[in-house]
């Protein structure tokens, strides 16, 4: 961390400074310019109490050059690391490929579904049981009848299940049924709720907020990690911004910047990072050239008439495209899909 005095600052105040950084456990290196004094601490600065010296009479500026988070950057693990749940694999040379539609509203609808993106390629199955509304008049999920129908889809097809939990109380339920725990937009900054992910055995799947900074998503990541669950993909979803012809704003340069940043994986989501059927397979491939770890998409047998998202979902044969196309771009950039 880097303090850089006032230039009115004494004597003093910088020997007053010098004292409270080596208190914190940092060993302070002053260096005096022609026109400021500056004090190089190094050490933790993570430790509590660093940010605060920007109080501290005669200081001007705190800079710290450490990242926030610990255990999700890529200095703490210089590999990028590659999440095995069920089906699912992602982080390595394989793209995962998690399809399904945004809610679960019938036994024959997820089964059906499982087994058209099985069959187009799909690596997972995603659907949501338990689903954070933005109206409390919209359809909030089938609960726990719509676990036990993805795990039915699982038992049919082998595929791994990517499902939503909403509440710290619901994780034991949903992780006996599901592989990959979904944290979704609205609750990325849940602690309580990160924090019992943490103790679970299933992987994450932690969207980004849409107004979250990556340093809050990461730090989000920093939570579930700490709580022992090393298992943990980051998925961009979408920020807002004053745009509105899309639902969301989806910026790509996300994945290569988490990439220099972390090690956990990196999924797009197209679906709510447009808003529009139409936008989807562009996106998607776009995520994949980006280099991309994995891709979570909208399917349904019949969009059109789905009880949730349906204007940003894709039918059987739309995704079966997409998918034949994703390939092409995966092997142009040395993945397989
Ligand atoms: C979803 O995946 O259906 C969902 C609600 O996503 P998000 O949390 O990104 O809005
Ligand atoms: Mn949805």
């Amino acid at each position: 961390m880097i303090i850089v005095m006032k230039t009115t600052a004494t004597e003093d105040e910088l020997n007053h400074l010098v004292e409270h950084v080596e208190q914190l456990g940092l060993k302070a290196n002053v260096l005096r310019g022609t026109e400021r004094t500056v004090v190089a601490a190094i050490g933790d600065e993570r430790v509590e109490g660093v940010r605060a010296l920007e109080s501290a009479p005669g200081v001007d500026n705190v800079m710290p050059v450490l990242a926030p988070y610990k255990l999700a950057s890529r200095e703490a693990h210089t590999e990028t690391s590659v999440i095995k749940a069920g089906s699912l694999e992602i982080g390595g040379k394989q793209i995962g490929m998690i399809a399904g539609p945004c809610s679960v509203e019938s036994e024959e609808q997820i089964v059906e579904t499982a087994k058209a993106v099985k069959a187009a390629g799909a690596t997972a199955l995603r659907g949501g049981a338990f689903k954070p509304r933005t109206s409390p008049y919209s359809f909030q999920g089938m609960k726990e009848d719509g676990l036990k129908l993805l795990a039915t889809a699982r038992d049919e097809t082998g595929l791994a299940i990517v499902t939503e939990v909403v509440s710290p109380e619901d994780v034991d339920l949903v992780s006996k049924y599901a592989d990959v725990l979904q944290i979704g937009a609205r609750n990325m900054q849940n602690y309580r709720l990160l924090e019992a992910c943490g103790k679970s055995s299933a992987a994450v799947l932690l969207k980004r907020g849409p107004s979250a900074t990556i340093d809050e998503t990461l730090l989000a990541a920093e939570y579930v990690l700490d709580g022992g669950n090393g298992n943990v993909m980051i998925c961009e979803r979408g920020i807002r911004t004053f745009e509105s012809h899309t639902r969301f704003t989806l910026p790509l340069a996300t994945v290569p910047y988490l990439q220099q940043k972390t090690h956990l994986p990196v999924v797009i989501d197209p679906s709510h990072g447009t808003g529009h059927t139409s936008l989807v397979p562009a996106m998607a491939k776009a995520a994949i050239a980006a280099g991309a770890d994995g891709v979570i998409v909208e399917v349904h047998p019949d969009p059109e008439n789905a009880k949730s998202d349906g204007y940003q979902t894709l039918c059987f044969s739309d995704f079966d495209k997409m998918m034949g196309e994703c390939r092409r771009i995966a092997e142009a950039v040395d993945r397989t899909l």
